[in-house]
């Protein structure tokens, strides 16, 4: 049976940045996994006709120093770009969100389809079992997964866990959220920049053209619904049509060529906890990271990709012990 010091699940940027923690400090004994055929969760990007559309993550804004320098090398190896914002700007990557997990990802070892559906805990360290029937032991865990599948994960799982911690885990929430994505044969009279968060219809959170952005050669838009709205018409088949009346005036629909629905049932967290990290096991063992858990001083107060980025690292210092 293989056998990890550290198994990481979940390849999105808490558990990126807890492996790339982890190999800097020379440790190669560990496995980055998760579900999805790539890395990045939901720094997400897809294919559109001739060109790209991010769908999760738009940008990213810097209020620590740690974040700050690992800008600055992004910046030099042309992985991202200043978008727009000034003084407090907003950083996008130069060839969709999910190109910079994939640079971030560059030299882990990471399996990707590969879901965990159990963990069993055993007096030599635990047994991961993933969706194939494959099982390994693994002396720790990490798992960056949006809490309420790290819940489920756990439901079906077979380890001790501290009912404090249980406590605070149950205590966060997620938020669904709807991306409408649109191919249009002409370009938009969305600003320069291609990014509109002000004066919008209610209940539209962001729209962004990508070609305006500089990924897509076609005028690709999408439209960002928010989470109060997405988690009312949740899973209602006229949420289609919904979108598109909200933002009927910005857009010459005669000229839309296709259309495309994002749904994400787990985008954004309402209800945050302000631990960097959960220790549930309490012998550092088996530990919960990811955007939920934002350090105590956070000035934002809220889930996005640097809380993300900062309790990866963290979790994965704290994992080093
Ligand atoms: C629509 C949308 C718009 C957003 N806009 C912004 C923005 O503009 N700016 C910003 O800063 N942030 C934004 N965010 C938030 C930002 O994307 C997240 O905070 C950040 O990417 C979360 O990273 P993470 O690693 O914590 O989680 P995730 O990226 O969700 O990674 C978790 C990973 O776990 C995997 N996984 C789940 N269950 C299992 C399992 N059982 N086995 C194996 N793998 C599993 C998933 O496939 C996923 O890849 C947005 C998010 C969404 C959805």
């Amino acid at each position: 049976m293989e056998h990890y010091e550290v198994t990481i699940v979940g390849a999105g940027l808490s558990g990126i940045t807890a492996a790339r923690r982890l190999h800097k400090q020379g440790r190669t004994n560990f496995i980055l996994v998760d579900k999805g055929k790539s890395v990045g969760g939901r720094l997400a990007t897809r294919r559109v006709a001739d060109g790209k559309v991010d769908h999760g993550a738009q940008f990213f804004t810097v209020r620590t120093d740690e974040l700050g320098e690992e800008v600055q090398n992004w910046l030099k190896e042309g992985w991202i770009k200043h978008w727009f914002g000034d003084p407090y700007p907003r950083y996008t990557a130069i060839d969709g969100m999910n190109s910079l997990a994939k640079h971030l990802a560059e030299g882990i070892r990471a399996s990707l389809h590969t879901k965990i559906t159990q963990i069993v805990k055993y007096p030599d360290g635990y047994r991961v079992y993933d969706d194939k029937m494959n099982v390994w032991k693994s002396d720790k865990i990490l798992l960056t997964m949006p809490v309420p599948q790290v819940m489920e994960l756990l439901k079906a799982s077979d380890v001790e866990v501290v009912d404090l911690e249980m406590n605070k885990l149950r205590s966060i929430l997620f938020e669904p959220a709807y991306v409408g994505i649109y191919h249009f044969r002409s370009p938009t009279g969305l600003p320069e920049d291609g990014h509109l968060d002000k004066n919008l219809p209610k209940d539209v959170e962001r729209v962004v053209d990508h070609q305006k952005k500089g990924i897509s050669k076609d005028t690709l838009v999408s439209v960002y619904m928010n989470g109060d709205w997405s988690r009312r018409y949740y899973g209602e088949d006229y949420v289609r049509t919904l979108i598109r009346e909200k933002v009927d005036r910005y857009f010459d629909w005669k000229d839309l060529e296709s259309e495309q629905l994002k749904r994400w049932r787990y985008a954004q967290a309402k209800k945050v906890l302000k631990e960097s990290y959960l220790d549930l096991a309490g012998d550092g063992t088996l530990v919960v990271a990811g955007d939920a858990f934002l350090r105590e001083n956070d000035e934002a107060g809220r889930t996005r990709f640097e809380s993300a980025f900062l309790s990866g690292k963290d979790a994965a210092a704290y994992l080093s012990w």
